[in-house]
């Protein structure tokens, strides 16, 4: 495995942990608002190999609690629940950071208790799920499958959307409602641009639109919250 990214130390990747966040290459979406599309698109250039990091972890024994594994999509790799392993060897937490199209993969690691938290990405309502992730004529059933093994799970996790305004309005948060209806954890993110996203023409909602939207999930989704606003 080749390590793309590494966040030496957080407090903000992995809840109430101290974490070191690692990113690995590759997705499967295409999201126009995406903050490392550098991992998307192929252009970024590998940081360091699997030794390496795995040398880092071992001088951070007793200082961090957890990792988190990032990108692009974790999930894309085979050879995730070996990496995990030897971070779990080492006696470190492990949270996962996924888009959710990867139901087998993530079946197989929470039957294995390899992760400890997951955090899936909502894009959307179902509607409009394929335009919001830059793949019109995708097929929506693997996240489908990753909300129900996630809800249905012994794990710790989190639902997360990341709002944009031109992609979401109040239609979209009473269809997400329906699809999450009673999840433990779901977070509204406010987009917030940077130069490196693939679509600048994009914006953030107004902290009252994302209010609002809290109101209109409240019926399905009382745990529902905003981060970072
Ligand atoms: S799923 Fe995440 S990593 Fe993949 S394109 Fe979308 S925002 Fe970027």
């Amino acid at each position: 495995m080749q390590i793309y990214g590494l966040q030496k130390m957080t407090l903000l990747d992995y809840p109430e942990h101290v974490a070191a966040t690692v990113f690995l290459n590759g997705c499967d979406f295409k999201c126009p608002y995406c903050h490392n599309f550098e991992l998307v698109d192929g252009t970024a250039r590998p940081l360091m190999e699997e030794e390496e990091f795995f040398s880092f972890l071992g001088k951070r024994k007793g200082i961090l609690d957890g990792i988190a594994i990032s990108g692009g999509e974790p999930c894309l790799h085979r050879e995730l629940p070996d990496f995990i392993r030897r971070i779990r060897a080492m006696g470190f937490l492990v949270k996962l950071d996924t888009n959710g199209y990867h139901p087998e993969m993530l079946l197989s690691l929470i039957e294995e208790h390899l992760v400890d938290y997951v955090a899936m990405d909502i894009k959307n309502s179902f509607t409009k799920y394929g335009i919001t992730v830059g793949v019109p004529k995708l097929d929506t059933e693997p996240v489908r499958r990753s909300i129900d093994i996630l809800m249905n799970s012994d794990r710790d996790y989190e639902f997360r959307t990341t709002v944009v305004k031109e992609f979401h309005d109040e239609k979209d948060f009473e269809e997400i409602g329906e699809m999450i209806r009673g999840a433990k954890k779901y977070f509204l993110q406010q987009y917030t641009c940077r130069d490196t996203v693939p679509d600048q023409t994009l914006n953030p909602p107004s902290k009252e639109e994302l209010k609002q939207y809290l109101v209109v999930l409240s019926k399905n989704v009382p745990n529902a919250r905003l981060r970072g606003v």
